[in-house]
């Protein structure tokens, strides 16, 4: 095995940073903490940058049943602190912070971090996910903490014995409906077309249970309330085949439409694909980029699962591995 290491290094806090390091990963989902352990298991003393909130989209999730080694499920949360630790295990350092702006552009990237300090790296992972996605509604923005939210599991809490409504019509929105049947008193499920994206095993949980109702070929037209007084107090639900118009009765308000890749800080500098997630070369974490590889839901319009992430992070470190080897040792 080559020895990356680099001699000069300043201290942060508890973690030092090197005056360049070998490899910067950029975030702490599946993948981002896959790669870490891959990387850091290869001598190459990773660098990882958290984000925030750190963890990713599991940080939001309940029970997950189909990431391999847990029969009996695991919370989201707990997934990611075991995946941490053993990261940690194998030497990862850890920033907690966001990287506000990316230069990828020359053989040294510069990542500059929220307090301004500036990051050197040779290679860098990109696995900074996907953020959920809004309708765009005037109002939905307007009401976000007054009833509108897109983290069933961060505020379903707040509406125990009220009647609550789900936008959507994948496993993360009948996911979100089940939850929110814990405290609400009923959960109206509002979805475009007249059958569910989702999984049939979560299709056939949301149908049987008897505080969930659907309503079918159906878009949300707008909200109703104000977010000083009583905040979310309706909804304006737009038949899409008949054009009829009707308002729901609810106070709180959960969109479950999906998630964009969250590329917007590089996006001037690594190539994306129409959809606007990172284009990599063929299965691998290639990207346009010399040095640059990614990782995760923001390379991924396919698949986006917790498994698939954590196997394209593994690639990534692995394809980070063989560049430095071949660049550098
Ligand atoms: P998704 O599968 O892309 O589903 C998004 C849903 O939102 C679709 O039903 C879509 O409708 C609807 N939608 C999108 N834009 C809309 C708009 N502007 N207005 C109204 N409705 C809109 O996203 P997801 O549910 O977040 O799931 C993402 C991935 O994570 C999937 O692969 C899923 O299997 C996975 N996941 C798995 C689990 C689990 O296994 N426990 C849990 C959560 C998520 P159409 O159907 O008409 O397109």
């Amino acid at each position: 095995m080559s020895d990356f290491s680099i001699s000069m290094s300043t201290s942060d806090g508890d973690v030092e940073v090197k005056e360049l390091e070998n490899i910067v990963i950029v975030g702490s989902g599946p993948a981002g903490l896959t790669a870490a352990i891959y990387a850091s298991r290869a001598n190459l003393e990773p660098l990882l940058i958290e984000g925030f909130p750190s963890g990713g989209q599991l940080m939001d999730t309940t029970d997950v049943e189909n990431f391999p080694g847990y029969p009996e499920a695991v919370k989201g949360p707990e997934l990611i602190n075991d995946i941490r630790e053993q990261s940690i295990r194998f030497g990862t350092r850890i920033i907690s912070s966001e990287v506000v702006k990316f230069d990828l552009t020359g053989s040294e990237k510069v990542l500059t971090l929220e307090d301004k300090r500036e990051i050197r790296a040779r290679a860098v992972i990109l696995a900074t996910g996907a953020s959920a996605r809004y309708l765009g509604l005037e109002n939905e923005t307007k009401l976000k903490g007054y009833g509108v939210s897109a983290c069933a599991v961060c505020d379903g809490f707040f509406y125990r014995g009220q009647e609550v409504v789900v936008v959507g019509g994948g496993d993360s929105a009948l996911e979100d409906a089940l939850f929110l049947t814990k405290h609400a008193e009923t959960v109206k499920i509002i979805h475009r077309r007249n059958e569910f994206r989702a999984s049939r095993i979560m299709a056939k949980r949301a149908l049987e249970n008897p505080k969930i109702s659907v309503i079918w070929d159906s878009v949300v037209d707008d909200l109703i309330g104000e977010p000083d007084k009583e905040g979310l107090t309706g909804v304006i639900v737009r038949n899409v085949k008949t054009g009829e118009k009707t308002e729901i009765s609810a106070t709180g308000f959960f969109v479950a439409i999906g998630h964009d890749p969250n590329t917007g800080r590089f996006s001037d500098q690594i190539k994306l694909d129409k959809m606007g997630f990172i284009s990599t070369e063929g299965a691998t974490s290639i990207t346009n980029m010399n040095g640059v590889f990614a990782a995760g839901d923001v390379m991924d319009p396919r698949y986006k699962q917790a498994i698939t992430a954590a196997a394209s992070g593994c690639k990534a470190a692995l394809d980070a591995e063989k560049w430095l080897i071949e660049n550098y040792a």
